[in-house]
């Protein structure tokens, strides 16, 4: 057959639309975006023909041939699967890693899912005062959001932690000196850093001390008409160990207080909650941190507090009032899903139980035991797998992550996976599974801990886990 006849042979748009198979994609898509998916597979046979590449069976249709309709539907069906797949989508987290930073952080509770839901559907009062039926502001849902936990503190909520930072800077020293330690110099994420928060905020760093010791005499001698703030900034990511000093926020108080500047910490995350009792270190915590004495402090709304990304401000009125007046408040201000979702999870903590509710603080409490057994349950339905080498169930060590709790860890159980052939096709494999997997490897095992993985995720990770290593 010559090549005119076979551009002859490609059914028409009306033809395709018209098989029985293309009501399943009218069913999810508009007719427009069928059609237009159509069109690409024309094109796309078009293209093969043209270059004389592989083409699909021709099957007779009166007197004449068409390639395969069924072909082209298919075709179609996988470009309006790809076009419609969400770039952001749910992953399964099996590095152990709890506030992972790469993996989203914190996972929401569901009373904060709820919140988010009632007041997205329809309007709401973000800025409109019920009471007075005029303009509110959208700060009074803060007004009260804390001052449960900690009376007389006011509270300002901005898009996440570094915002939080920058704007105390901006706000409150603003042309003038922050004292803070070399030992404090953090750097979060590659591009968070204080020095470099400090230049845009308009403020001067004044460091003291070396990179191990800082006195409480090296902030006493720093302290001039021109200083503005003083800074303690929480080493969230690493540990100073050896021949080291350092200067509580607490052991700062009295020095601030006698010479009248305002001492800000920068938690990083702050906790509400006692980790002690679940083998962790007492770590940031708001309640220690304001009953030293801070005038400010902030922290981030998704790591140990297990709410939405959001930068928590909180401290003195006076200080606070400042800082919703400066000109970035607005740029930095959270939207309605963020003050519904953190107003819920401070209810938990308020009114119900964090532990069994806050999906970090959830993951922290994770007995032990319990995790061994799922573990074990998985070994026992995958270990027969074709390209299962072996199967275990291994012991490993969990974190807390998202730049909290450095060198802390949570004892864990995870399902440790040999695998026959290539384990980084294996790992890729998992990456690119609905939902991807994320795991870890060590040694060549491939390692699923489960403190991360929910156990209502187990059968989706044994089904993912079984077409992988079936054939
Ligand atoms: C994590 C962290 C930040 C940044 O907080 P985000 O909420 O991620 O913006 C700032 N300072 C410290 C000490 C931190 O640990």
């Amino acid at each position: 057959m010559g090549s005119d006849n076979l551009y002859q042979a490609i059914p028409s748009v009306d033809r395709l639309l018209a098989e029985p198979g293309c009501e399943d994609l009218l069913a999810l898509y508009s007719r427009a975006s069928v059609v237009e998916a159509l069109r690409i597979a024309q094109a796309w046979l078009r293209t093969s023909i043209e270059q004389g590449g592989d083409l699909p069976p021709r099957i007779p249709e009166g007197a004449r041939a068409v390639f395969s309709p069924g072909v082209l539907l298919s075709r179609a069906a996988s470009h309006l699967d790809t076009l419609a797949r969400p770039s952001l989508a749910p992953v399964i987290n099996a590095t152990g890693v709890i506030g992972h930073t790469n993996l989203g952080r914190a996972p929401l509770a569901l009373r904060a899912l709820q919140a988010m839901d009632r007041v997205s559907r329809g309007y709401c009062n973000l800025e409109y005062d019920l009471d007075q039926g005029h303009r509110g502001s959208r700060f009074s849902h803060l007004d009260n959001l804390f001052s449960r936990f900690f009376p007389g503190t006011a509270c300002l909520v901005v898009n996440n932690n570094a915002a939080a930072v920058y704007l105390v800077l901006s706000a409150l020293a603003r042309g003038r000196e922050v004292i803070l330690s070399r030992g404090e110099l953090i750097e979060i994420g590659g591009s968070f850093r204080i020095p470099d928060v400090m230049v845009q905020s308009a403020a001067i760093l004044r460091e003291v001390g070396t990179t191990n010791r800082t006195h409480l005499r090296d902030y006493e001698q720093a302290i001039t008409p021109d200083t503005g703030l003083l800074m303690k900034a929480h080493t969230s990511n690493y540990v100073i160990q050896g021949f080291t000093a350092s200067v509580s926020a607490s052991e700062l108080v009295p020095l601030a207080r006698s010479r009248n500047v305002p001492l800000y910490e920068d938690l990083g995350s702050g906790a509400l909650v006692d980790l002690r009792p679940h083998g962790l270190a007492q770590g940031p915590n708001v309640a220690e941190a304001l009953s030293g004495g801070v005038d400010l402090l902030s922290f981030s709304g998704d790591k140990l507090l297990g709410g939405p990304q959001a930068g928590i401000i909180l401290g003195r009125p006076d200080l606070v009032a400042q800082l919703r007046k400066h000109p970035m408040a607005r740029a930095l201000r959270p939207d309605k899903l963020t003050i519904a979702a953190l107003e819920a999870t401070l209810q938990i903590y308020g009114s119900h139980d964090p532990w069994t509710e806050i999906p970090v603080l959830e993951m922290i409490a994770r007995p032990l035991s319990q995790l061994e057994s799922r573990a074990r349950d998985l070994t026992a339905t995958l270990g027969s797998l074709a390209l299962v080498e072996s199967a275990r169930v291994a012991r490993t060590q969990a974190r807390v992550g998202g730049g909290a709790l450095p060198g802390e860890v949570l004892e864990s159980a995870a399902l440790g996976l040999r695998v026959k052939g290539s384990l980084d096709a294996i790992e890729q494999a998992l990456r690119g599974a609905r939902p991807p997997v994320v795991a870890r490897v060590e040694d060549d095992e491939l390692l699923f801990d489960l403190r991360t993985v929910g156990p209502d995720q187990d059968g989706i990770l044994a089904n993912t886990l079984t077409d992988l290593l079936s054939r």
